[in-house]
Formats: C-alpha cells, sequence, structure tokens
C-alpha cells in the first residue's frame, strides 16, 4: 500500500479524536526546525483562540481491541493501514515544509500490544526531533496500558499528551470497552501529573521543562451512553483536580457501528449536549463555579434553552441584583452577561467614581442580558422579572432558540419536556419577535 492510500485511511480514522488543541508552549529547542510558540491549524484552537493547524493521523487503525463504539475496533470490517515510524517522520516535514502544517497530532489504536504501539509512536518521535531537528507542536497519545516507562520517553518527546477517557463511569467503560481498565486509562494520566509534579519539585528543572511542558488532555464521548450531564461534568471536574489536566474534550458521540447497547445509527450528535458541557466547563476553568453548583443529582441535566451560567442566576435570583460597586471579583462573574475582561475592568473603573449604566457598557458587559441582575449609580433593576420562564426567555439566545427546533437526540427532547416548550415559545416570540 503505498503512503497516499494510507495517509488517507489514517487522517480519516482519526477524525473522531477531539483531544487535540495546542496551547502554543514557549519554544526550548532552539536553533531547530520548528517552533512550539507561533500559531497553527488543524482545525482545532489554542487556549488564548489561536488557530493550530496540526497533521492530525493515527500510527495505525488496526486493533486488538474492541471498544463497541469506535469505528477502528477489531470487528468492524474497514480499510486497514499502519504507518512506518519512518514514513510519519517524512510526512510531518513534508507538510511542515510546504507550510500545510505546523505540529503533528498522532494517535493510535493498539496494534499487537500496548508497548509495541508506545515503542512506535517513540520511534516516530524520536527521528523527528533528533535526526530532523523537528522542534515544532506535537500531541501525541498516551497509550492505556504501557509501561510507564514508554510514557515518560514519550513525554520528553511530545509537547502534549492525552489519555482519553472515552466514557464518563466506569461503568460504561466495562460495558462499552470490556478490553480495557478503567485503571488502565487511568494510571498514564496519574503518571504524567505526578512525575510532572515531581521534576519541579526536586529542582530537576530542565528536565520538568522538557516532560509534556503543554500539559495533558483528554477526551470524553457524550451520549452513547446512559450518563447523565451531572455524571460527566463530575468526572470532568475530578480529572481536573486530581490530574491538573489541560482540557478536557467533549465530543458527541457519532454513530458508525450498530450494537444494541449503543444509540441507533440514525441518531443525531447530541451537540446541544456538547455545547452546553463546553459551557459549564468554562464556567469551572474561568468563572469560579463548582461542579456541584452547575447540576446536581436533583438536576442532574442542563436547561438546553439557556447557558449554564444564567440557568444558575435564575435558580439564584434572590441574590440578584449584584450592585457593582461592592461586589467583588466571584460576585461579579457571576452576572450573566459579565465575562473576566468586563469583570476586572468594572473592578478596575469603580476605583476612580460610581460607575453608571453607560460606564458598565463600556466595559464590554452585554448589558441586554446583565440589565436583569445588576444594580449601579443609576439604574437597578427594580421591576425583576418574577417568572422564571419569561426570564429565561429574554436570556435565551436567538441562536439557542434556532437550536432547539433542530435537537437531535431522544435525551435531549426529554431535558426539554422539564419545561413549558409551548408557553417559553410564546414569550421568545413577544421578547425578540422571533419567528417560529
Ligand atoms: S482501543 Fe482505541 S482504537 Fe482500539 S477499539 Fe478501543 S477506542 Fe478504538
Amino acid at each position: 500500500m503505498n503512503i497516499e492510500m494510507k495517509l488517507e485511511i489514517l487522517t480519516e480514522s482519526a477524525k473522531y479524536d477531539a483531544s487535540c488543541s495546542s496551547s502554543g508552549v514557549t519554544g526550548q529547542r532552539a536553533g531547530k526546525l520548528g517552533s512550539t510558540a507561533v500559531a497553527g491549524c488543524c482545525h482545532s484552537f489554542s487556549a488564548d483562540g489561536r488557530c493550530i493547524s496540526l497533521l492530525k493521523i493515527l500510527l495505525t487503525n488496526v486493533c486488538i481491541f474492541d471498544c463497541h463504539y469506535c469505528i477502528n475496533r477489531k470487528s468492524n470490517s474497514i480499510r486497514r493501514a499502519t504507518f512506518t515510524p519512518e514514513e510519519i517522520a517524512q510526512l510531518t516535514i513534508d507538510f511542515y515544509r510546504r507550510n500545510y502544517i505546523e505540529g503533528l497530532f498522532l494517535s493510535s489504536a493498539i496494534i499487537k500490544s500496548p508497548d509495541y504501539t508506545c515503542e512506535l509512536l517513540i520511534k516516530a518521535l524520536e527521528l523527528l526531533r533528533n535526526q530532523h531537528g523537528f522542534a515544532g507542536y506535537i500531541h501525541v497519545k498516551a497509550i492505556p496500558g504501557a509501561d510507564p516507562v514508554l510514557i515518560d520517553q514519550l513525554a520528553f518527546l511530545a509537547d502534549r499528551l492525552s489519555a482519553n477517557i472515552e466514557l464518563p463511569s466506569q461503568k460504561s467503560l466495562s460495558l462499552l470497552a470490556p478490553d480495557k481498565s478503567p485503571q488502565a486509562v487511568i494510571r498514564p494520566m496519574k503518571q504524567i501529573a505526578q512525575r510532572k509534579k515531581e521534576l519541579a519539585l526536586t529542582g530537576h528543572r530542565q528536565q520538568a521543562s522538557r516532560y509534556a511542558p503543554a500539559g495533558q488532555s483528554t477526551q470524553m464521548i457524550i451520549g452513547a451512553t446512559s450518563d447523565n450531564d451531572y455524571q460527566i461534568l463530575q468526572t470532568t471536574d475530578s480529572l481536573y483536580k486530581k490530574f491538573q489536566l489541560k482540557r478536557v474534550y467533549f465530543s458527541a458521540y457519532i454513530p458508525t457501528v450498530a450494537h444494541t447497547l449503543l444509540p441507533s445509527l440514525e441518531t443525531k450528535p447530541p451537540l446541544l449536549r456538547e455545547h452546553r458541557l463546553y459551557q459549564a466547563d468554562w464556567l469551572m476553568r474561568f468563572y469560579q463555579f463548582e461542579a456541584d453548583e452547575i447540576l446536581t443529582p436533583e438536576q442532574p441535566n442542563f436547561n438546553l434553552y439557556i447557558d449554564p451560567k444564567a440557568n444558575w442566576a435564575i435558580q439564584h435570583y434572590d441574590q440578584f441584583p449584584v450592585d457593582v460597586q461592592q461586589a467583588n471579583l466571584a460576585q461579579l462573574l457571576r452576572i450573566p452577561g459579565i465575562g473576566p475582561t468586563s469583570a476586572r475592568r468594572i473592578i478596575q473603573l469603580r476605583k476612580h467614581r460610581q460607575l453608571d449604566f453607560t460606564d458598565l457598557v463600556k466595559t464590554g458587559a452585554i448589558m441586554k442580558r446583565a440589565k436583569y441582575f445588576v444594580a449601579c449609580k443609576d439604574y437597578a433593576n427594580s421591576h425583576p422579572i418574577s417568572d422564571p420562564m419569561r426570564l429565561i426567555a429574554s436570556l435565551m439566545s436567538a441562536k439557542d432558540y434556532q437550536q432547539l427546533k433542530t435537537l437531535n437526540t431522544q435525551t435531549e427532547k426529554e431535558q426539554l419536556t422539564l419545561f413549558d416548550t409551548e408557553y417559553l415559545a410564546r414569550e421568545k416570540q413577544r421578547e425578540v419577535g422571533v419567528s417560529q
């Protein structure tokens, strides 16, 4: 099989892995080819919003495992291919020299054994780093079940590693990925987090800066199992806290294989749930929210009408309006329409004067939303909306409203039955004149 054909097969197989995003780490390999500091693109985005271009491929889609949800499972009849480490290194350099990419995202199925797969990945990365002098960004998959020594070697060669947890609960993992033990999935994450900490604590600063300098991430599939949003968010929270992950990626399940334990092939990916999870993830990382504040066992699923922050504010409406002159950063961040930038600007500006409504607009706050929750010098929400449904209608974006009409999955539709959909639609129509 020629390399073009392998490329076609192995880029196609790689598209189901959503766990790549480069953080643009500081270049530490001066004088070599490429740089981790500049922007790039495999159509993912860095932490500061830049587009990163990565060559996104699998080493192989030949797999000894049979995870039911995966297109590469051994029992699935698909075209198979495996790159040699030399081919991966050469392809990356060729693409880099043509200015197509700035880095590499290299994942893999498990060929022969986890150790064997890991050794091939190491070989490819060694060729790139040592023979070709490639210093660009590399994100590589930490293979579950591989020897810790091999994981360490990978971590010294790559910028970022990802060990995909895939499913939000042990029960789901045992059901859908019978060959993978939860321990085998968690172990590389734990090892990477611990080793990074140890190297930093023991004063091995140079080694610490070379060990997975862009940290680690993981991916979770949404909608393949009956796990609710609360369980997914709890798992996410615990992964951030225990293993200091840079990112948890959510991937709406795309049915590719028929199986009695999985949603039917006609089921569309639950994109709105995925979107809400990313919003909640954002709240936990940048808005000082705890997972338990966003969802609870009593309310285990997202309100699909409005974003999680607006939902929290409506449920805690007794805590509003917030006086922007007095509120601390955490309180400001809880106001819908006020983000980290506008909150900091408010804190700066109020040192000099009593803020009025126009000042708040100047800070970048979205007053169309915030007006229901703030009080300032010349404005207080003196006629608060007491009916939560009307408030939801006011806060629901036109985009959300349109998305609701094309809901994808049964679970998403069930989540809406908690609300009076018709009443809400009427209110929305009244509020912004969106036609049904
Ligand atoms: S080990 Fe990975 S590639 Fe293999 S079947 Fe499971 S999810 Fe797919």
